[in-house]
């Protein structure tokens, strides 16, 4: 199958990707716009750099490229942003539950604040995303709806008990999702990531470095990529292209799955 055959039952579609304006996200609406669709980004971050990514966007792939700043972690943004995806591009196709955040603290000095933002960006703004955008997709008989969780979807570290339960979560919501949706053309699934470079990981790298006084090289090769057996990083190119494969056709009769993209961290 050629690419253009793979692609061409999803031209046209109107998708939102939320957390698109940086890392994974964007990459994921990059080639979400490259291959016909319209979409929504969402995201936090300087309004004229996003701007003009934006207008980049648009102009290089002649598709609609809209943006909405709605905090996540807000339900009553969250449906704003569904009115204004709407009345900019019409009925929503299909969402990537994208946006997500980290932090790193054993769990009797975990912070609840971070706790509560981490379960609402992480996993509440998920459920409200499905709920506002599965009526839809029912009475259309299409719909698709990827998660990005994580290897931390299905394994867990120290330190990380909001992420980790969040990921976790996600999962359970899209295999519920899934099941719901199956009679209705809806397609429900999550991309489970190891780890990728973005400036999530990048900060990371950066705070362990100096947390044990170790090169950079050395974090990568033996803290972060300890666990991942290929010694690679996960590439924002791959997560996007399995995204757009999600989308596809090719894709119709895959749902409630967890594809795995980590180098073999979790078969171990
Ligand atoms: P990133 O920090 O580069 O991007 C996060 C995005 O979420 C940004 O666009 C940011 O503006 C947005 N965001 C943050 N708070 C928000 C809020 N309250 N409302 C709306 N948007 C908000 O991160 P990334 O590495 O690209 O991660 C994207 C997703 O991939 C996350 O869900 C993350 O858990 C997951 N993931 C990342 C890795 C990795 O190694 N980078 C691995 C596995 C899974």
């Amino acid at each position: 199958m050629t690419e253009a055959n793979l692609t061409s039952s999803i031209e046209g579609k109107n998708v939102l990707v939320t957390g698109a304006t940086s890392g994974i996200g964007l990459g994921i609406a990059k080639a979400l716009a490259e291959v016909g669709c319209n979409v929504m980004i969402n995201g936090l971050g300087d309004l004229s750099e996003i701007s003009t990514i934006r207008e980049g966007l648009e102009a290089s792939t002649g598709q609609k490229v809209v943006y909405s700043p709605a905090d996540l972690t807000k339900t009553s943004e969250i449906e704003a942003m569904f009115e204004d995806f709407q009345s900019t591009l019409g009925q929503v196709d299909a969402v990537v539950n994208n946006a997500g955040c980290q932090h790193v603290s054993p769990i009797e000095t975990f912070p609840t604040e971070n706790w509560d933002q981490i379960i609402a960006l992480n996993l509440t703004a998920a459920f409200h995303t499905s709920r506002l955008s599965f009526s839809g997709m029912k009475e259309r008989g299409w719909g698709r709806i990827i998660n990005i969780a994580s290897a931390h979807g299905l394994t867990a570290s120290p330190f990380k008990s909001a992420y980790v339960a969040s990921k976790h979560g996600l999962l359970g919501l899209t295999k519920t999702a899934a099941l719901e949706g199956a009679e209705f053309g809806i397609t429900v699934n999550a991309i489970c990531p190891g780890y990728v470079k973005t400036p999530l990981v990048e900060n990371q790298i950066a705070d362990t470095a100096r947390a044990r006084n170790m090169p950079e090289g050395d974090v990568i090769s033996k803290v972060i990529l300890e666990r991942q057996p290929t010694k690679s990083f996960t590439e924002i190119e791959h997560i996007a292209a399995m995204t757009v494969f999600l989308l596809s056709h090719a894709a119709s009769n895959i749902t409630g799955s967890e594809l795995k993209m980590d180098g073999g961290w979790t078969a171990m």
